[in-house]
């Protein structure tokens, strides 16, 4: 229970994913060494702080010259008809006349011997001094351009403080591209016994193995290894460990980049990057170069908020592929969540023209995969790994790795010197439900509320949705809820019939049920929020996507289906209406069966304000002994 927007973190399939997205970039053990290493500001910071104090320095400790007094032309004329002036110094480019005194006068209040007058900017001409030479005085003309030596220097620790800024700005964005791409040799690749699972993407790669490890025996035949190969998948499914892998395979080495690095506001250097990306392939041949996130890259031309200058980057990219013929050994792999953002003309045959599908493991995947990250780790002899991968449908690669971390981290904390089956548990909570935060200050009206809420979930999950399987149900703080019912998949599923969907709405629909039931209209509270988030997202999925309305019927809402347009204003009002119907049905049933048991949510909420946390044994066995049997085995979870 969120303590205003949202009171639940139960979790559905479609859901779970969304909601693990984020920690799938803390289970990143294997950060892709970037090429090109940091940018060292500091010697360029130290010169300019030093020009800085010196100036400074110079200023402060030197007194300060007074300024002969300013007196008017006429004034200077006079003085020199008179024969006074013993020296005169055009200064400041020709607009400034010092004129040093023969003997000490008072002026404008001071005795002074110099005085100063003001002149047209280059009126002082070589007549000019001839005639004040000629009145005796002696005339110089200033050496620096009319700048006194302090001048000189500030002017040039000004030249010099634009100039460092100025390329401090041209490196950050990009304008100097020397170091990047750089390959990482084979010697510091993986192998594909670093991958676990990917059956399918491992089948798909070994041409490219083949070809790379021994590239004659393909030309022999007349052979050319597939130029670009475009991996696709959800987050943290190893796409990047697969590429890092087949140049590990191959023996050869490995450029990465990410699509956001050929991203820049500047003129051209996008392009100049990707030139740039090419020239060190060519140098690094036979070698793979791997774009990390090339949607952002590799985008759809024309599109709204897509910028010329992307635009350009990308030709130049289609341009560097083409102009390769493929003999070179250079093989191109890019990794994209988002396939249905790319240009066409990225997928075209001899460019990224090999898709290769790396989707979320299966449970023998998810084995593979846990034991390969638990080769480091100290296991317990009660940890069962064929269990953790049995519970963790649609967990990534990335995510089940940040599982296992999260569990040694735990380990370390307790001291107990091996990871237990307790530490994974602690960690697959939090995870999924977030830490506990003991400091929440909960009031008791407040934790009945949520108990409630929470019993509403289970309950109504247990009976709607028997296909999720409850883990528990808590009402202890955790991350940004107040509780949680949690129900997780027991296997993988690819298909989803309407009866399992409207139990998902169902389920979600069952903490506000609770509270309508128990506290009336009027107490209703905003905890619910989340829940509705999720209820209305199913809701529509049905309605627009999968025909599972008699309202809308069997028509999609998919714009691909509507030559790229939104559907009809027609369409969308009558999915609105179709949405808000199946919720409007949902929500009576969650209400009814909510009225139905509602003995058994009470002794539920009882429990939960007794105990905080109620596994799912616990929950079923009080069901039970209400009269009510659910489908759910004991002990399933
Ligand atoms: P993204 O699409 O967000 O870039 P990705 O698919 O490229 O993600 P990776 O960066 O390859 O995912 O994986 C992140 C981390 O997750 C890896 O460093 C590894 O620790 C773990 N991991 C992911 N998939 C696997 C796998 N199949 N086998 C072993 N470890 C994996």
């Amino acid at each position: 229970m969120r303590p205003s927007p949202v009171l639940r973190a139960e979790r559905s399939p479609d859901s779970g994913l969304r909601e693990r997205r984020d920690l799938r970039s803390r289970a990143r053990l294997d950060l892709l060494s970037r090429s090109g290493g940091p940018v060292r500001y500091w010697p360029i910071a130290l010169v300019l702080g030093l020009v800085i104090a010196a100036v400074v320095g110079w200023r402060l400790t030197r007194p300060a010259p007074v300024p002969p007094p300013v007196v008017a032309y006429s004034e200077f004329a006079r003085a020199l008809t008179a024969g006074k002036v013993r020296e005169i110094l055009v200064d400041q480019g020709g607009s400034r006349i010092v004129a040093e005194l023969k003997a000490k006068e008072l002026v404008q209040g001071h005795v002074v011997a110099t005085v100063a007058t003001s002149v047209p900017a280059r009126g002082v001409s070589v007549e000019v001094l001839e005639r004040w030479a000629a009145s005796g005085a002696r005339v110089r003309v200033s050496e620096h351009g009319g700048r006194s030596p302090e001048q000189v220097l500030q002017l040039l620790s000004f030249v010099v403080l634009v100039g460092g800024v100025s390329y401090l700005v041209v490196r950050q964005r990009g304008g100097h591209t020397k170091g990047r791409f750089l390959p990482t040799p084979p010697s510091r690749q993986l192998t594909l016994k670093d991958v676990g699972g990917a059956q399918e993407a491992r089948a798909d790669l070994q041409d490219v193995i083949a070809y790379l490890k021994d590239p004659a025996r393909f030309e022999a035949m007349g052979a050319k290894c597939p130029k670009g190969l475009l991996l696709v998948g959800p987050p943290g499914t190893g796409k990047t460990l697969l590429a890092r892998a087949v140049a590990g395979e191959a023996g050869v080495s490995v450029i990465t980049a990410a699509g956001s690095d050929f991203n820049e506001m500047y003129v051209g250097v996008g392009s100049k990057r990707v030139r740039q990306l090419a020239e060190q392939a060519r140098k690094a041949a036979p070698c793979i170069v791997f774009i990390d996130e090339f949607d952002s890259l590799g985008g759809r031309r024309g599109r709204p908020n897509r910028s010329g200058e992307e635009e350009v980057t990308l030709n130049q990219l289609l341009v560097e592929m083409d102009g390769m013929g493929g003999s070179e050994g250079i093989v191109w792999m890019a990794a994209t969540n988002r396939e249905d953002m790319l240009d066409p003309a990225v997928r075209r045959p001899g460019r990224f023209d090999r898709i290769v599908e790396v989707g979320l493991p299966t449970a023998a995947d998810r084995l593979d995969i846990l034991k390969i990250h638990a080769r480091t780790a100290k296991l317990a002899a009660d940890v069962d790994l064929e269990r953790i991968a049995s519970l963790t449908v649609g967990h990534s690669g990335a995510e089940l790795a940040n599982l296992l971390n999260e569990a040694a981290i735990m380990a370390v904390h307790e001291g107990t010197g091996e990871i237990c089956a307790r530490h994974i548990e602690a960690a697959r909570d939090k995870i999924l439900l977030g830490r506990v935060r003991a400091g929440v200050v909960v009031s008791q009206s407040e934790r009945r509320l949520v108990a409630l809420h929470e019993a509403g979930h289970a309950v109504v999950g247990l009976i709607t949705c028997p296909e999720d399987r409850l883990h528990k149900v808590t009402i202890e703080a955790r991350g940004r809820t107040l509780g949680a019912a949690h129900f997780a998949p027991d296997v993988d599923r690819h298909l989803h019939t309407r009866r399992y969907l409207l139990g998902v709405i169902c389920k979600a629909l069952g903490g506000r049920a609770a509270e309508l039931v128990f506290l009336g209209p009027e107490n209703v509270t905003s905890g619910a929020g989340g829940d509705l988030v999720q209820a209305t997202s199913v809701a529509r999925r049905m309605v627009a996507d999968f025909g599972m309305s008699d309202e809308v019927g069997l028509v999609s809402a998919d714009p691909s289906a509507h030559n790229g347009a939104a559907p009809g204003s027609q369409m969308l009002s009558q999915i609105d209406n179709a949405v808000r119907a199946l919720i409007r049905t949902e929500a009576d049933r969650a209400e009814a069966l909510v009225r139905e048991h509602r003995a058994v949510v009470e002794a539920v909420a009882d429990a939960l304000l007794e105990h905080d946390v109620l596994s799912a044994d616990d929950v079923i066995r009080i069901a039970a002994a209400h009269g009510v049997e659910v489908e759910q085995a004991l002990s399933a979870v």
